[in-house]
């Protein structure tokens, strides 16, 4: 690939990150490249999370240019997932940042493997073709690389569990849903899923002198599915997953009732639907919910067997890459759900989670946060908590999760979470780990919001960063990718670690 010549020169860079600290909350002032060289008293790490399509873009150099004038330090360079989130330009429907092509991908936009797949790792597994072909030949790890590693820049490859049905092998290995039919999901106890995501992750580790892998997977059991209990996701409960023949051995073994699980999903999906009709039932919405889990505790086992099978996966992905090398490192993305739905929260452990990671990115995204808690909040109140005024639903909320002074319903969404919910979620899950791994708090940088909903402005960036090292993370992921981030945000985060650094050296 030949790097196209900067759009951006450093000038203009440092201009916008003089914009950007000037419109911090705390005084600061612009660092200049001299001071960036000095190395930090306690080394906090600055990572971004970047696709190819960046590099494709702007070219390698002027891409690390900017990412260093950030004070970034390691790359998550997206190389494996089909979705959106991580890979492409700007989604459709939002304004392109200040850098990169504006030009929307949607049509050129396909996803996979953004490095060479070596078939070698992939004997055991049907997903043999997952070869991104948006950028041709260009193998973006190998590409980024030599040119991170000069510039002492670590690389982490993101690998992400989001695909499409069209890839070859996928409908062999989709999940069933309760009532039998296929799904778009891959299930996670079928053995050729199991060897995709260790092939991948073994290929990298031992095709490229990486850092690690971070793994994403953003997938919800069946009870949480059933009730909407995420941001962004439909209440499904006529097809959550998964009842396949893969599942039901995994439930034979664990003395689990398929038969029974089956009849509590029925229940539970009666249940959700009534409610959509808004058919109250004569006990009330609360004790109704509650009496299908007392009288189906399958309902309970069957969302936590899909919870093992995915921590099983996390587990094989983090023993395939030690495998590789022994120093190389595992982290996994810890999904936004785990900060503002409490019974999501009751099922992860985050001293359990430190045993099958070096670090975990703990997603504290602030801004969208409003928009998205605010959904969360809707989807519960609208079935196990209907019963219950939707901003009373929001305080009960607040209480169960610790979270101080946030807006009420109305104006969440366009006021966003505070700086101190960004604290008390690192703080939280720096006491749940005990030492055990590192937490990197995934900060939001223009994460795509409504249109009336709180849009990322410098003072933010730097806020949610100067809060998450102050309560004691080890470093940051700026995050979602580096082809929506606008410059002056991103200069901000840096600022906010220079100055945390420099205040750590007094
Ligand atoms: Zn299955």
């Amino acid at each position: 690939m030949s790097p196209l010549s900067p759009p951006l020169t450093r000038r203009r860079f440092l201009r916008t990150a003089a914009v950007a600290a000037g419109a911090a909350a705390t005084p600061v002032t612009v660092a200049q490249p001299a001071n960036l060289a000095a190395p930090p008293a306690i080394p906090i790490s600055n990572g971004i999370q970047v696709g190819a399509v960046s590099f494709v873009d702007e070219g390698v150099e002027p891409v690390l240019d900017i990412f260093q004038q950030a004070s970034v330090d390691t790359i998550y360079l997206t190389t494996f997932t089909y979705g959106r989130g991580l890979a492409g330009r700007q989604i459709p429907g939002q304004p392109f940042p200040d850098h990169g092509k504006q030009e929307s991908d949607e049509k050129t936009f396909h996803g996979g493997n953004y490095a060479t797949p070596h078939p070698q790792y992939y004997q055991a597994t049907v997903l043999k073709e997952t070869r991104a072909p948006e950028h041709g030949d260009l193998d973006i790890v190998a590409a980024v690389l030599p040119a991170a590693r000069k510039r002492g820049i670590k690389l982490f490859c993101s690998i992400e569990d989001v695909f499409r049905n069209d890839v070859p092998g996928v409908k062999e290995v989709t999940e069933m849903d309760w009532q039998g039919r296929r799904s778009n999901t891959l299930c996670l106890f079928h053995p050729d899923v199991r060897a995709f995501w260790t092939g991948l992750a073994t290929d990298l580790c031992q095709s490229y002198e990486i850092d690690g892998i971070l793994f994403f997977n953003e997938r919800n059991g069946p009870l949480l599915n059933a009730l909407g209990a995420s941001h962004a996701q439909n209440i499904a409960s006529s097809r959550v997953t998964c009842f396949c023949p893969h599942h039901q051995q995994a439930a034979r073994a664990a003395g689990i009732s398929f038969e029974r699980a089956r009849d509590g999903y029925r229940k539970l999906d009666q249940f959700v639907q009534a409610a959509l009709r808004d058919q109250r039932p004569s006990d009330g919405y609360f004790v109704e919910f509650w009496r299908v889990l007392m009288e189906y505790p399958e309902v309970m086992a069957w969302d936590r067997l899909f919870d093992q099978g995915k921590h099983q996966v996390l587990a094989e992905v983090n023993a395939a890459v030690k495998g590789a090398r022994k120093n190389l490192q595992v982290g996994f993305h810890i999904e936004h759900v785990n900060s503002f739905n409490p019974i999501f929260r009751a099922t992860r452990r985050y001293d359990d989670l430190a045993t099958k990671a070096d670090f975990l990115k703990v997603v504290a995204y602030n801004n969208c946060g409003g928009e998205r808690y605010a959904s969360f909040i809707r989807n519960v109140g609208s079935t196990i908590f209907r019963d219950v005024p939707k901003d009373e639903l929001l305080q009960f909320n607040n209480h169960l999760l610790n979270y101080s002074r946030e807006a009420g319903l109305g104006e969440l969404a366009t006021a966003g979470l505070s700086p101190d919910y960004v604290a008390r979620e690192t703080k939280r899950a720096l006491d749940g780990v005990q030492g055990k791994c590192r937490i990197l708090p995934g900060i939001d940088i223009d994460i795509p919001t409504g249109r009336n909903s709180r849009k990322a402005k410098p003072d933010d960036t730097f806020a949610a960063t100067q809060a998450a090292l102050a309560a004691g993370a080890q470093g940051v992921i700026l995050s979602r990718k580096y082809s929506e981030m606008r410059l002056a945000n991103l200069a901000a985060a840096g600022q906010a670690v220079r100055n945390f650094t420099k205040s750590q050296k007094r």
